[in-house]
């Protein structure tokens, strides 16, 4: 990956990401931002005075996941605080957040960074916390929706480990498979179920870290990379002129592909960060632990590579087949219930990528599964059907939900591998074809490939490919 030539570049990540539970953080309320506006809320989430939180388990639970799942220490013991802001998107005037005992610390990530470099990312801590209401502006007045104030967040802060936009959008990308792997959240940065501030800073080889800016206003990994790259386009022009960096927040204009400050950067005192005093710490028992044990995965990573040495996928086959959680469960399903690897994989990012991609639909919900998939590939393998066949095959299994032998069968559709029956075929396109056959025994054997091709038609595209080869070589008494 592409590292700066003249400095020395640091970036950070604070990582938002909504978890999918039922209910609100600390009140019984749905977990539904989607609704009509104030639909889902109650005292406890409007801030009224005299109301108690109390914990949804379920989140904290999703929480030790992922930090487990981020090879941090996670706490054993972990408390909530009063982080205090004046903002009509908060009705407490506090965010209930972790400060002092977050679910876990020091974590510790494996990356890789295009195809052959990898590296271990640092993780600062992995916190809960409740995300705010949403403020509409409209003209002079602004509408308050409280459906997301008190929704369970959760934030994971990186070290200053990597070293450019490039390297930061691909370990977002991971950071997403991973969360969506582990199933606790959608983590859709356009949809605003996670959000990442990046904070950057470019310092001479070797003199540590330098004066960050924090940047906000990304909403997809992409705009990630090009938010932090222009920014260290700006930082380097600074200091290539003797300059120096002001600490600040700047926010990413997409419309004009630069950045804008925000504000100069507040501090942590400026919160006044304090215990939460109505929520008692949180201590997980042995049935808890158990849980967040259950919920592991195989990390992303670790299937990729899996693939590649189980199966010999290429780094791009595997690439794609582990993107996506179910895609690599189908996969393995269908080698188990004898598919050819390599064939799977080439069918699944091609031809059934497209299908899924026409009807909108994801693998699980289609009418395709493993069986069906695996007995497809068996009649293209034991020469019943031919590749091309096997795509009307598959279009009717998605349009007619229905098993791949039956379709062959109703449609008629098996490939017509009698010789006899072919020799027919044959003799008819040569004797349609005179000047063609006369070209082919003069020698010019690229005209073969259009008498196949002929035979290919008149028989509905069912005639087996290569026996036709050598009964059309026999007819016209030349050879391969
Ligand atoms: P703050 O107190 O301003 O919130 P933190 O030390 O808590 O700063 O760090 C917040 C985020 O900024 C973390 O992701 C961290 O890795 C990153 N960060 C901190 N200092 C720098 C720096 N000098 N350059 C780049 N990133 C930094
Ligand atoms: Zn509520
Ligand atoms: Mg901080």
């Amino acid at each position: 990956m592409k590292v700066h030539d003249k400095y020395d570049v640091f970036i950070g990540l604070e990582i938002h990401i909504h978890l999918n539970t039922e209910s609100k953080m600390f009140c019984s309320c749905k977990a539904n931002y989607g609704d009509e506006p104030n639909m889902n809320v109650c005292p406890v989430c409007l801030g009224y005075p005299g109301t108690l939180p109390r914990l949804n388990e379920k989140a904290m639970e999703l929480g030790y996941l992922v930090a487990k799942s981020l090879g941090c220490k996670i706490a054993e013991k972990t408390s909530f605080a009063r982080k205090n802001y004046f903002y009509p998107d908060m009705p407490k005037n506090y965010q209930i957040s972790q400060f002092e005992e977050p679910v876990g610390v020091e974590g510790l990530v494996e990356a890789e960074f295009g195809i052959s470099e990898s590296r271990k990312i640092r993780i600062h801590d992995v916190h809960l916390e409740e995300d705010a209401g949403k403020m509409i502006h409209a003209g002079d007045i602004t509408l308050l929706d409280y459906n997301r104030a008190g929704y369970p967040l959760l934030e994971i802060v990186t070290e200053p480990d990597l070293r450019s936009g490039e390297e930061t959008e691909s370990f977002l990308r991971d950071f997403q498979r991973l969360v969506r792997y582990l199933g606790v959240s959608d983590a859709n940065m356009d949809e605003g179920s996670m959000k990442c501030d990046a904070n950057v800073s470019l310092n001479h080889p070797g003199k540590g870290l330098g004066i960050k800016v924090e940047l906000k206003n990304m909403n997809s990994p992409r705009f990630v990379r090009l938010a932090l790259n222009h920014e260290i386009a700006r930082h380097a022009g600074i200091l290539d002129a003797g300059g120096s960096l002001v600490q600040e927040t700047r926010l990413w204009n997409e419309n004009r592909d630069i950045t804008e400050i925000m504000r100069r950067k507040e501090a942590a005192d400026d919160y006044r960060y304090f215990p939460e005093p109505d929520m008692p710490s949180f201590v997980p028992d042995n049935d808890f632990l158990a849980r967040v044990e259950a919920g592991l995965v195989e990390l992303p990573l670790d299937k990729k590579r899996r693939l590649q040495t189980e199966y010999s996928l290429t780094p791009e086959q595997a690439e794609f087949i582990h993107d996506d959680a179910a895609t690599a469960v189908f996969f393995e399903e269908s080698v188990k219930a004898g598919a050819d690897a390599q064939n799977a994989a080439s069918w699944l990012s091609s031809d059934i990528q497209k299908l899924l991609n026409r009807s909108s639909l994801s693998l699980d919900a289609s009418p395709l599964d493993a069986r069906r998939f695996s007995t497809l590939l068996g009649l293209i393998k034991e020469g019943q059907i031919s590749g091309k066949i096997a795509k009307k095959v598959l279009e009717k299994i998605f349009s007619d939900n229905l098993d791949p032998q039956d379709i062959v069968d109703k449609e008629g559709w098996l490939q017509i591998s009698n010789p006899e029956e072919l020799a027919t075929i044959i003799k008819k396109v040569m004797m349609e074809n005179p000047d063609v056959v006369s070209a082919v025994k003069a020698g010019d054997m690229r005209q073969k490939g259009f008498l196949i091709g002929q035979v290919m038609r008149n028989s509905d595209g069912k005639a087996a490919p290569e026996l036709s080869g050598s009964i059309l070589d026999k007819l016209l008494g030349t050879n391969a």
